[in-house]
């Protein structure tokens, strides 16, 4: 076992609460996590009363048992969710304003056997069904957290040289630890120092405001338009409160939206994404007048023209982040078939849905002005990673004028 687990991963609960999703005097928390990972659930739930928590929701479930749901169950039945959940789910977000904590540890290949239309209708019904609490978590109307427990499953891909599960386990345990600041003597205080580093470089790109960024890369030319009064944000989030949380952990980011009406050229991943239990590798998409016209990946190619193709807002674009190649995710050399680590590892875009957080009044857009203004609306938000040591990122000024913001995948600005 890796030495000092225990209080490891007591530091760990205790940073997810009090730094992640803030937990006030009186809060309700709600948080997903799988069975296998229950030390670490108890911990969480014990450190969120200890801050003042009025109720600790938490919603249990099992890789195996999800896999034999959608082995075994008709598209009809999976797809369709009852309303009671989504009562429940409404009742959690409209009445109690609750925090949500995401515990992500599953194995990135676990529906690898499942049908990619069954995911991809799955997905959707989800998508749809929810979209209650998708926006309020986007619009940061609660605080959120998406954060990390090494799964066995998972920690055997990351780590298929090392011999055992408890290994393999403990390296990934490591690597979360590490890339959350855990080892630390005072997280909560690394924490504070990251935000600011990164808070340095949103304020120099939101000062200028961009007209459009121009990427180069072997395979890449892309121009993304940048909406007028688009905002760069990165690590803290604030809600309508004025409490701050941490959304993603860990977090290298600094991203806005792209005008989704104003993109084109051609753009090439350069690492694995894992999406809804399938792994998508070598993908190429090609945008033209703003959207989508053509996506390939030589693996999992029919799970990403389904997510493009399939979904309302798929052909769009809502996120471009900007993450240095130096960053310690990068540099680990780790390759994680977890979007959560590897898009803090590289530079990237989402397809699908913006935050209106990164638009000026977004927040209080309706769709319809969020569209007039290039902001994309989807039910969809997958990330993958287009960044490299090789990657050159131009910012054009409205007059024409470029200035380097990334040069060989760093900043440059
Ligand atoms: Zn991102
Ligand atoms: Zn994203």
């Amino acid at each position: 076992m890796l030495a000092n687990f225990e209080e490891n991963l007591q530091k760990y609960a205790r940073l997810l609460v009090a730094k992640g999703i803030n937990v006030q005097k009186g809060d309700w928390v709600k948080m997903t996590i799988t069975v296998d990972q229950a030390p670490l659930a108890r911990l969480i739930t014990k450190e969120a009363y200890a801050l003042g928590a009025e109720k600790v929701i938490i919603k249990w479930s099992d890789d195996e048992i999800t896999r034999l749901h959608y082995l075994n169950q008709p598209t009809e039945v999976l797809t369709d969710i009852p309303q009671y959940e989504i009562d429940e789910s409404e009742d959690h977000v409209l009445n109690h304003r609750v925090s949500r904590l995401s515990i992500i540890s599953s194995d990135p290949g676990l529906l690898n056997e499942v049908d990619p239309a069954k995911i991809g209708a799955y997905q959707s019904a989800f998508g749809k069904a929810f979209h209650v609490q998708r926006k309020a978590t986007q619009n940061d109307d609660l605080k959120w957290t998406v954060a990390a427990a090494a799964g066995a499953g998972w920690a055997a891909k990351v780590f298929p040289h090392l011999a055992t599960s408890e290994e393999q386990v403990d390296a990934l345990w490591d690597q979360i630890f590490k890339t959350c600041r855990v080892y630390e003597e005072d997280p909560v205080a690394a924490w504070d120092l990251h935000k600011q580093t990164l808070n340095e470089k949103a304020n120099k790109l939101n000062e200028i405001q961009f007209d459009a960024l121009h990427y180069t890369a072997p395979g890449t030319d892309l121009t993304l338009g940048l909406p007028k009064n688009h905002i760069w944000v990165c690590a803290e989030s604030y809600n309508p409160k004025g409490e701050e949380f941490i959304a993603n952990m860990p977090t290298e980011e600094v991203f806005t939206a792209p005008d989704t009406r104003r993109m084109d050229g051609v753009v090439r991943s350069t690492k694995p994404l894992s999406y809804a239990g399938t792994l998508v590798e070598g993908i190429e998409v090609h945008f033209k007048d703003g959207k989508i016209v053509d996506i390939s990946a030589e693996k999992g190619d029919e799970a990403i023209k389904k997510l493009v193709f399939d979904n309302e807002g798929g052909t769009g674009l809502g996120e471009i982040a900007l993450v240095p190649d130096p960053s310690p995710i990068s540099q680990s050399g780790i390759t994680f078939f977890n979007t959560l680590f590897d898009e803090n590892a590289s530079n990237h875009i989402a397809i699908g849905s913006a935050y209106p957080t990164t638009i000026q009044g977004g927040t209080k857009m309706s769709p319809e002005e969020l569209r007039e203004n290039g902001m994309n609306t989807s039910t969809v938000h997958v990330d993958f990673m287009i960044g490299s040591a090789e990657m050159n990122i131009d910012g054009i000024k409205q007059d024409g004028t470029v200035v380097p913001i990334f040069r060989n995948g760093d900043w440059a600005i």
